[in-house]
């Protein structure tokens, strides 16, 4: 008789919804994903590809289940199984050789956001990067950057409101966010509140499925989004709509951004965002008769040359009627605010002083730079997937092909990216080892144990690099606690909201609101954490910084027939599930009926999509959901699923968010050929 048994626990993957999950797991193999009633938000619903794709994650033909060494060329992916105890020797001597020849900033820890959890996330990692005195690496560029200096410019590192508050809002604005696919959960409340009489805008350049259920969609073309902001401002402002009293008592420069903002006005808006006049009219009449007003803004609007300047005329709407203090009224945002996270969890204190911060997305530039001093020698990438995620693919495929690149991978699973490692090393999926669990959508803490043993020779990351700081001989205390001594440090259990002496008090099939009802969120409670005290309109410091005081529009300079964007897909997070045959559908590119029919294609029909970087062959899907000029191709494809060798990454240019110094994914463009099969 098969042994069945049922346990919780937590999805952790880069999504703001950190849903609670019950998994069932026959004679130790997950082989049902479930979603759970623990967390409150989430009530027992999750995504498809989570259901569908995590037992294949785990179990599947792409995981990895025990070291390896390189034995063919760098990207293809020939290996040779090793003991951990040879492979940690290998990367104990070489990187000994380097930091002898190099100082130890010659390597670089090259990680991002696979697991979200507390210790997944890579605790014990940094402890033993900044001990070892390697490279500090500035992640946020590659995406959230621009969207967090555009939020905090206004409003500094305060919470907005909980979800939970959308169900009282009157009028919810759902800006740059596919929410039925990044944002699941909050289409429930979405749907009470529109029971409840509430309007609903959605500002997308796609027409999404939310779009389809709003009472305005405002479907405007990619990076236009500062200029639709500003319109709206200078129209309240002539309609007399705006919150004099509340922008006299809590905003700051007000009166610059209004000058400005006069310089858009809805006709003018209307040429630059592609958006209809009359459409643009009830978008601003909406926010002058319809209170309370809550604004959600997705990344989506971040990923242009003008990605804050978008996202902080975005966020200037409620400021400038006054929509805050009541429930239901604000921005919905900076729930990692609520979390007591200890700032000292990953030891910062030992990374020696001046240690060099690189740009995540210039790493590819640096490993190829030979007048770089000390240059880099070394990447060990983990809970990342560069190869498929970055801009500029074929930069970051020629930098880890440098054959004197010492290589270290480590994942779950084995990635375009593990494929150029020197040394594999397996990596425990987080149903296999205990997590604590904090979330940037909501307001839930929630703890796992594991629910099976780790497969293969896999360890938990915690376990790799405690490992690895023994191999290097840190024998301080920071690096022997064991995974129940990280959960205890990772969180401050002594929160007043919290009032637990340890994680492990924590049930795993319950959670803590950390935002009960009367939680102090901006405006009510918390004002700005900003230079003034009050919400930035005009940041002095930015425009000292980088001139950037009022947000700005930039025209994107056309060099090519179509805007690409690549959003969010239902079938991975991320890259994460590309290797799933459970979830391995062919990656389509979306058009518009007209572009099609100018081009004599219809779907089904084969393209290529190109510039000067690459190329790309998909199938075409023909749909009125996409803007004319735009194609809408999913990010996160693998490389195996492509005829030319090359993803839609291979096609993003490689310039900067105004602020943030963040990619520009949505900035691609391409030309267009017919195809044959
Ligand atoms: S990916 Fe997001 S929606 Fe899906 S199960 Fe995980 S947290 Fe929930």
């Amino acid at each position: 008789m098969a042994a069945v048994q049922t346990f919780p626990s937590v999805c952790p993957l880069d999504c703001p919804d950190t849903c609670s999950l019950s998994v069932q797991v026959v004679d130790g193999v997950v082989a049902k994903v479930r979603g759970s009633r623990a967390n409150p938000l989430t009530a027992g619903k999750i995504c498809r590809k989570v259901a569908v794709g995590l037992p294949g994650l785990v179990h599947g033909e792409t995981r990895l289940r025990e070291p390896q060494l390189r034995r063919g060329k760098k990207g293809a992916g020939v290996f040779e199984p090793v003991s951990w105890e040879v492979a940690l020797d290998t990367i104990h001597t070489r990187y000994s050789e380097i930091i002898e020849r190099h100082g130890p900033q010659a390597i670089v820890p090259f990680n991002y956001a696979g697991p979200g959890g507390l210790l997944g996330g890579g605790a014990m990692a940094l402890r033993f990067f900044h001990r070892l005195g390697a490279s500090g690496v500035l992640r946020t560029p590659l995406c959230a950057g621009a969207s967090s200096e555009a939020y905090e410019s206004l409003f500094g590192d305060v919470p907005g409101i909980p979800p939970e508050e959308l169900a009282d809002s009157r009028l919810i604005v759902i800006w740059g966010n596919n929410i039925t696919v990044s944002s699941l959960h909050l289409t429930p409340i979405l749907r009470r509140a529109r029971k409840r009489g509430a309007k609903l805008v959605v500002i997308d350049p796609k027409r999404t499925r939310i779009a389809e259920e709003s009472d305005l969609h405002l479907g405007l073309v990619p990076g236009s989004d500062v200029v639709l902001g500003y319109a709206i401002a200078a129209e309240l402002d002539r309609l007399g709509a705006l919150d004099r009293a509340f922008i006299a008592a809590n905003a700051e420069g007000a009166e610059r951004y209004l000058e400005r903002a006069r310089g858009f006005s809805l006709e003018r808006a209307g040429e630059i965002c592609g958006l209809a006049l009359d459409d643009l009219r009830m978008f601003a009449e909406l926010w002058s008769d319809v209170r309370p007003a809550a604004t959600i803004v997705g990344v989506g609007p971040e990923r242009n040359r003008n990605g804050a300047g978008g996202i902080r005329a975005a966020y200037a709407l409620p400021v400038l009627t006054g929509n805050f203090g009541v429930r239901g009224a604000g921005v919905m945002a900076a729930h990692s605010a609520f979390f007591p996270t200890r700032a000292d969890f990953t030891c910062p204190e030992l990374m020696p002083e001046g240690t060099r911060e690189l740009n995540i997305l210039d790493i590819p530039d640096h490993i190829l730079d030979h007048e770089l001093s000390p240059p880099i020698e070394s990447v060990f990438i983990f809970n990342h997937n560069p190869v498929a995620v970055h801009p500029r693919q074929h930069r970051m495929r020629e930098a880890l092909s440098r054959e004197d690149l010492f290589t270290v991978g480590c994942d779950i699973a084995m990635t375009d990216s593990m494929a150029y490692a020197d040394v594999v090393l397996p990596a425990a999926t987080h149903l296999e080892y205990a997590d604590v669990f904090p979330s940037y959508g909501h307001q839930y803490l929630q703890r796992a144990e594991p629910v099976i043993d780790p497969v293969g020779e896999s360890l938990p990351n915690s376990e790799i690099f405690r490992r690895l700081a023994r191999r290097f001989g840190f024998k301080d205390d920071v690096f022997t606690a064991s995974d129940a001594e990280l959960c205890d440090q990772a969180i401050d259990w002594s929160d007043p909201r919290i009032g637990l002496r340890s994680a492990s008090l924590l049930g795993v099939d319950d959670v803590i609101d950390l935002a009960p009802s009367g939680t102090a969120t901006i405006f009510r409670g918390l004002d700005p954490d900003t230079p003034s005290g009050k919400a930035e309109l005009y940041s002095k410091a930015l425009e000292d910084s980088c001139g950037e005081g009022l947000p700005s529009y930039r025209p994107l300079e056309r060099s090519h027939a179509f805007l690409l964007v690549s959003p969010a897909s239902d079938r991975r997070t991320n890259s994460t599930f590309g290797g799933v045959a459970a979830l391995d559908e062919e990656t389509a590119v979306e058009m518009n009926p007209e572009d099609a029919a100018r081009h004599g294609l219809e779907s089904g029909r084969r393209v290529r999509l190109s510039n000067q970087q690459g190329e790309v062959v998909l199938r075409v899907v023909v749909t009125p959901a996409v803007r004319l000029g735009t194609l809408y191709v999913p990010k996160g494809s693998w490389l195996r699923t492509s005829e030319t060798g090359q993803t839609i990454n291979a096609l993003v240019p490689g310039h900067r968010t105004d602020l943030g110094d963040g990619a520009c994914y949505n900035d691609a463009q391409v030309d267009i050929t017919p195809l044959r099969d």
